[in-house]
């Protein structure tokens, strides 16, 4: 099977999981839950009951603005609803952050990372082409990459934010020395029980943003941070974090971090064919328990079956 265009065609891959296998469902809480979730937490669990392993809840919660506590509740119940159980405690990461910070640090140390102060408009406005990362932002033309110490002092003196990026090709050199020469890949869990080798691309990220201006880290950060010192051997999310997954791979490399198995599941679309958003409450799994539809009736129309 082909995702995006990149197998490598090494199927098969003589790399069976061996125990103890550690999946993990990270939902960010600032929304309700809605039947993508539903499928992709019962797909983590489906891996850690497959390899007779563990799942772990992880609440990513770095965007404090905009994460609430209902939703944290509302995660919690909707987890039972379907039947699922997770070991206690949950890690939030909002009650990390320093952890994220040292990691930051490191590539900091690595002279890995440089000072940004572009607002958005002077992304868009400098952007060489109309090339877009995987997210559809413009790629960063590296404009303050240069910037000389005595301008970003002016610039903080001044009290502008700035956030940290990742020197790119300087990362993919570090990255394949580490390597020992050779190409960043990543191992694809496929639904038959194949693993397939993919090439990784992290360099379509442009210098990505690793700590954010209004936050201490990232996304990108966190995960790679938690899932290595939360032992996930398997992660398992959708396929829109499929291209994510390039970027999460060097940054692990550069880390020196462990390599997990990535199992990227079918997204659940809407009757448009549109993947499914948390602003469409009506297939908020609330909802439909409130409309009278059983956890039976979800695991089953998500094609999952708790019962064997
Ligand atoms: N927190 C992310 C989300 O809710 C998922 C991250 C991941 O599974 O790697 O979309």
């Amino acid at each position: 099977m082909r995702i995006d265009g990149r197998n490598l065609g090494a199927n098969n891959v003589d790399r069976i999981a061996s125990p103890p296998v550690v999946s993990r469902f990270a939902p960010s809480p600032n929304g309700p839950l809605h039947l993508g979730h539903a499928y992709s937490a019962l797909s983590a669990w489906e891996i850690a009951r497959r390899y007779v392993g563990r799942c772990l809840l992880r609440i990513e919660d770095i965007d404090v603005a905009r994460s609430r506590s209902e939703h944290v509740a509302g995660i919690f119940d909707d987890l039972r609803w379907l039947g699922l159980t997770w070991d206690e405690p949950v890690l939030r990461q909002s009650e990390h952050f320093s952890v994220y910070q040292a990691a930051a640090e490191r590539l900091r140390q690595m002279q890995l990372l440089y000072r940004c102060f572009a607002t958005r408009a002077e992304i868009t406005a400098g952007a060489m082409t109309d090339i877009c990362d995987p997210e559809g932002a413009p790629i960063y033309s590296r404009q303050h990459s240069q910037m000389s110490g005595a301008e970003q002092a002016a610039r903080m003196e001044r009290g502008e934010l700035f956030a940290w990026r990742l020197d790119m090709a300087r990362a993919c050199d570090i990255a394949r020395a580490k390597r020992g020469g050779q190409a960043l890949t990543f191992t694809e869990l496929h639904d038959d029980g194949r693993h397939e080798i993919v090439m990784a691309r992290p360099e379509l990220w442009g210098d990505a943003v690793i700590v954010r201006k209004e936050l201490p880290t990232s996304y990108h950060l966190s995960v790679v941070v938690d899932d290595a010192r939360q032992g996930v051997t398997h992660v398992t999310r959708g396929r829109d974090l499929y291209a994510a997954t390039d970027l999460q791979r060097l940054l692990q490399v550069l880390l020196d971090l462990p390599e997990p198995i990535y199992c990227h599941h079918r997204l659940i679309v809407n009757d448009d064919g549109r993947k499914l958003a948390k602003s469409e409450g009506s297939r908020a799994l609330a909802d439909l328990r409130l409309q009278g539809e059983t956890s039976a009736d979800v695991v089953q129309r998500l094609g999952f079956n708790l019962s064997v």
